[in-house]
């Protein structure tokens, strides 16, 4: 028998029912370490739910979820798995826009737990040559000293990857990044996120095709709270079920 893979998470046949309603039915997933996966899938599919439940904020009926080899993450709070090193992105960037972009992420930085504590200290240097790391990778080493409430969407978008960065997350989880984004905020959210592959391991749900193209090496279509298909975004856009959950119709030979 050859060994069993080690997985930086595991799916396994998780189901969750809300009010009657099976948002979640019987869902596998599989990630290696370092890995980009996009989820797509239409409105209702059960991603913004399977997140929900990566990130302990609720609870599967059943399955299996797992972080790593052996961490059972239906045992834990959301406040525990966080700290375990999975930090969620939503699709509303929350910064304090009162704050400098470089605040922002001082704010967030391992151990800076208080907004005040920390605003009333000063910057270590090793701090600041951290920072300093974060604004160069999602590319606000120009807008440090502004006020985060000035920043386009965009830009908001980056730096609050960039706070969840400051936090050393293994897992990323990133829920329509590109969303409301212009076009060329979309590409550069791309390359961001295809940046961080490899160091992190990163979950990005999906809507702009075009995007996923960018950035997807495999793809997972959600449909129904299940696993429709999955691949490379040409094999997934010709596979006859996403084509039929998509545009209605079979594919015309
Ligand atoms: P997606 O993110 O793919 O659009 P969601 O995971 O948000 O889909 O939702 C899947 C289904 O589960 C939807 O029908 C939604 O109404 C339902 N749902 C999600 N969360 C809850 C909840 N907390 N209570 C009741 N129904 C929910
Ligand atoms: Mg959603």
């Amino acid at each position: 028998m050859t060994e069993k893979k080690e997985f930086i998470l595991t799916l396994e046949g998780v189901n969750k029912t809300f009010d009657g309603f099976k948002a979640i039915n019987d869902l596998n997933l599989y990630m290696d370490e370092g890995e980009l996966r996009v989820i797509i899938g239409p409105n209702g599919a059960g991603k913004s739910t399977m997140l929900d439940i990566i990130t302990g904020r609720t609870q599967p009926d059943t399955g299996k979820v797992e972080f790593g080899k052996n961490t059972d993450l239906t045992k834990l709070n959301e406040y525990q798995i966080n700290r375990l090193g999975i930090g969620r992105k939503f699709q509303t960037p929350s910064v304090y826009v009162e704050h400098t972009v470089l605040e922002n992420i001082w704010l967030s930085l391992e151990g800076s737990r208080s907004v005040w504590s920390t605003l009333f200290a000063r910057i270590g240097s090793t701090q600041r040559d951290r920072i300093q790391e974060i604004l160069q990778t999602i590319g606000l080493v120009d807008r440090a000293n502004v006020k985060a409430g000035t920043l386009s969407h965009g830009q908001k978008q980056w730096l609050e990857i960039g706070m969840l960065l400051s936090q050393n997350p293994k897992l990323l989880l990133v829920d329509e990044p590109a969303a409301g984004m212009t076009d060329t905020e979309t590409a550069k959210t791309g390359e961001l996120l295809m940046s961080l592959a490899g160091k992190h391991s990163i979950v990005v749900i999906e809507h702009d095709m075009v995007f996923v193209r960018q950035i997807a090496r495999k793809v997972t279509v959600l449909h129904q709270g299940h696993v429709l298909s999955e691949g490379t975004v040409d094999e997934v856009q010709n596979d006859e079920r996403v084509i039929e959950v998509y545009l209605g119709r079979k594919k015309k030979h």
